[in-house]
């Protein structure tokens, strides 16, 4: 039997950094949303008690490095499971690019592998699991819209927004999320306005959510790569309603509420970027 799950990539409507913490996390708030571009992830049970990965993308590792082999690991150990499971990665979410492809192939497997094995686990419990792989995976299992707190893995689930087209963009660059967190410096920190982009989700009011977008992230990577600065005004001079960079980069996006308009930003960073995507926002 083969069953299949997808992985959705997020955006980040907002990401503030709050303080660092005695652990060595980074106290955050940031709200997120998913999009329709999304992974493929196929499950198929191995009699030996083998963890296999397999994907066709040069940029994603097929061993222990892969989050999707660490989810199916941790969950075959939790509930004793002695057989075995082929994982195969249909890679659409561009790598290391700020739109959590690694986490939410690991909330798919928690997901996909539960079902295999006929777990029935809650949402709950696969979050609570997903949390000891890496921040960013509850709210993968989760999907949807949600506040994140704590290092991200505390989630209030909200409105997600108002219908609307979403184009990336992601310059041929990858940034390590590790290192950009390391040069965080709290002086003179402009915080996103959280709050009225809440407001503005639970309002439903397009315009407000454009204006209320924020990252303390983007300075840092822009900084390294001057690149994502040229995106981001070619996206503004094109029309995009909301242009942000999402996670710690380097892929930008831009909220469009109309199609035509999501064409013309579309078309306008084909040629300049290798990888461009124009999507719907999933509700
Ligand atoms: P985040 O926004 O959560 O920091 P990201 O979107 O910036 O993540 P990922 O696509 O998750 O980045 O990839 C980061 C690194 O993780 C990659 O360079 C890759 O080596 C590794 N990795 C591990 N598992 C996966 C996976 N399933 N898919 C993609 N990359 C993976």
């Amino acid at each position: 039997m083969v069953i299949y799950e997808k992985a959705p990539a997020k955006i980040n409507l907002t990401l503030d950094v709050l303080h660092k913490r005695n652990d060595g996390y980074h106290e955050v708030e940031m709200l997120m949303t998913t999009i329709d571009l999304a992974d493929r992830l196929s499950f198929e049970k191995l009699d030996s008690n083998q963890v296999v990965i397999a994907s066709e993308n040069r940029f994603v590792p097929n061993d222990r490095r892969n989050l999707a082999y660490q989810a199916a690991t941790l969950i075959k150990e939790r509930y004793n499971i002695k057989e075995g499971v082929r994982i195969h990665l249909d890679k659409k979410i561009p790598v290391a690019a700020g739109l959590a492809g690694g986490s939410s192939d690991a909330a798919a497997t928690l997901r996909g592998v539960s079902r295999l094995f006929g777990l029935q686990l809650s949402q709950e419990e696969l979050q609570e699991i997903g949390a000891e792989i890496g921040s960013d995976v509850p709210f993968c299992v989760m999907g949807g819209t949600a506040l994140a707190t704590g290092r991200g893995e505390k989630l209030t689930p909200l409105p997600s927004p108002p219908p609307c087209w979403v184009v990336l963009a992601k310059p041929n660059i990858g940034v390590s999320t590790k290192d950009v967190y390391s040069k965080v410096q709290f002086d003179d920190m402009r915080h996103p306005a959280t709050k009225e982009a809440i407001s503005a989700l639970k309002q439903q009011d397009f315009k407000t959510l454009c204006t209320t977008l924020g990252n303390v992230l983007e300075p840092i990577t822009t900084s390294m790569h001057p690149e994502v600065l040229q995106i981001k005004s070619r996206m503004e001079k094109t029309g995009g309603d909301g242009v942000l960079m999402s996670g710690s980069g380097p892929t930008v996006f831009s909220l469009v509420a109309k199609e035509e308009k999501a064409d013309r930003i579309y078309n306008s960073l084909r040629g300049f970027c290798s990888e461009v995507y124009a999507v719907r926002m999933l509700r």
